[in-house]
């Protein structure tokens, strides 16, 4: 038997203005090479100047995870040769990093909780891009320089399962901090995973490799399902020291294999240095102050979902696993729903709806306060779920009134008692033997007056008031 053992680095553009030691903006640019200044072009004599907004996110990352922040960090230099770098270095936090020992929280589908420890969180300057055109390639450098903070975890994770699972928390928590838009197929997230196997029991880590860039969480998945396996086999046959070589490799996504791309590198092949240029990182006060400006965060959330809304933790999960989704659930009790209508109508009916229709919940047709306000209709008893359900189908089409919708639709429940009275008076006249088959004992019979009374009414009946109407008139 063997076990996985996973550590996950993760690159996410933060969403700053400007560049990381420049003033250039970080926006969209319509010319190639037009946000690049003597700075991020590395012009000899060109001195860069930390964006303290930066350091505020990533420091914001630090209290988020409960980590470290440090007072004083430093920048270095790795040294490596590639075109869309032009000062053949690139600026990252290596000796230390401005966050360090944080950690986060996974949930498992067994409902129980594990802690994952992020051993850093550093700032550095992405690169620019090559373009390879036909036959000649271009350098483009609007990207160059821009901040990202590289997350780096411990190698805790154990299976896909909880690689995917601690991705996943990373990403809305960065996007509840509002640090990053993490959009992972425009790359503003991005993921690099470490992978060995071992046999049960033995305390020494096996060889690692490194699967670069995937950019989706199913990737992520199926990446180290290969590579386990591909590496299970080496030492089953015996190979494992010849065929499992630190090494980075690539996902090829359409032939489901990953494959080798080139040695690892050792920490002495970069010739890491101390930035001459750069002084120390030393964080003040009211940096510190907003840094600690923090929104509620999902564990926060969900805690007080089902402490104080009551609900049931899978739930709480769902809502919260997106702010997106955990906003327009608040903004649904704002407008007067119940919680606990709430829960079934957004993360079924609605996200239901919108997954056939190819919609998230942030382009969603119908909005919070709409849903909301049919819930409130469910709840207050003037419509019931399959009216509601009808009424859903056709706000997910149009934007429509509730209200007008019930009337022109005939809706509305008859929840007043002696309108049901009447029926259920009517009813039991009709079925006398039945009546006293059930005085009698046939209590099952009860049912049978339910759905008579309800098919009588054509459905508009309350339900629950048809059930403690009959009761009374029967006892
Ligand atoms: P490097 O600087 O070469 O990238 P690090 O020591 O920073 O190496 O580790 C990079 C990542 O690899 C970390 O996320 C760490 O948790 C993970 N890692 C280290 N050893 C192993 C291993 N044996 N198996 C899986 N992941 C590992
Ligand atoms: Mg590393
Ligand atoms: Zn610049």
């Amino acid at each position: 038997m063997f076990e996985t053992v996973i550590g996950l680095e993760v690159h996410v553009q933060l969403n700053t203005k400007t560049k990381l030691f420049c003033s250039c903006p970080t926006s969209f640019a319509e010319h190639q090479n037009s946000n690049t200044c003597p700075t991020c072009l590395a012009l000899p004599g060109a001195l860069p100047v930390v964006n303290k907004e930066a350091a505020i996110k990533a420091m914001r990352f630090g209290y988020a995870i409960n980590a470290d922040v440090n007072h004083t960090s430093y920048f270095d230099r790795k040294s490596y040769f590639y075109p869309d770098s032009p000062s053949a270095y690139q600026i990252t936090q290596l000796h230390k990093a401005i966050v360090q020992n944080g950690e986060i929280f996974i949930d498992l589908k067994d409902g129980t909780q594990k802690r994952i420890g992020v051993t850093q969180a550093h700032l550095e300057a992405d690169a620019g891009k090559n373009i390879h055109d036909g036959g000649i390639s271009k350098v483009d450098l609007n990207r160059a320089g821009t901040p990202l903070m590289e997350i780096v975890s411990e190698p805790d994770m154990r299976s896909a399962d909880e690689a995917v699972a601690y991705l996943k928390k990373l990403h809305s928590t960065v996007r509840y901090l509002n640090i990053s838009d993490a959009n992972m197929q425009e790359g503003s997230f991005r993921c690099d995973v470490n992978v060995s196997i071992r046999p049960k029991g033995q305390k020494e880590f096996g060889t690692r490799v490194e699967i670069k860039n995937i950019n989706s969480f199913k990737f992520v998945a199926s990446a180290i399902a290969y590579e386990v396996e591909r590496q299970i086999e080496a030492y089953e046959d015996d190979i494992y020291d010849q065929e499992i070589v630190q090494e980075t490799r690539l996902w090829d996504v359409d032939k489901g294999v990953t494959k080798s791309m080139r040695g690892k590198e050792e920490a002495a092949d970069y010739r890491y240095f101390p930035d001459p240029d750069l002084r120390p990182l030393i964080v003040d006060d009211e940096m510190i102050a907003k840094a600690k400006e923090l929104p509620e965060l999902p564990d926060a959330k969900v805690k007080r979902y089902t402490e104080e809304l009551g609900l049931k933790r899978y739930d709480a999960l769902v809502l919260c696993s997106t702010k997106e989704l955990a906003q327009f659930f608040e903004d649904m009790l704002e407008s007067g729903a119940s919680a606990k209508t709430s829960v079934n109508w957004l993360n079924t009916e609605l996200l239901g709806r919108l997954n056939k229709s190819g919609l998230s919940i942030e382009n969603s047709p119908v909005s919070a306060s709409k849903l909301g306000e049919l819930v409130s209709k469910i709840d207050d008893g003037t419509i019931n779920g399959k009216g509601a359900k009808d009424i859903l189908d056709i706000l997910i089409e149009k934007d429509s009134d509730i209200d007008e919708l019930i009337d022109s639709m005939g809706l509305a429940q008859v929840s007043d008692d002696g309108a049901i009275l009447e029926i259920i008076d009517s009813i039991l006249e009709a079925n006398q033997d039945k009546v006293a088959e059930y005085k009698a004992g046939k209590e099952k019979l009860f049912g049978f007056f339910v759905g008579q009374t309800m098919k009588a009414s054509r459905g508009s009946a309350n339900p629950q008031k048809v059930n403690q109407l009959l009761k009374e008139r029967l006892s």
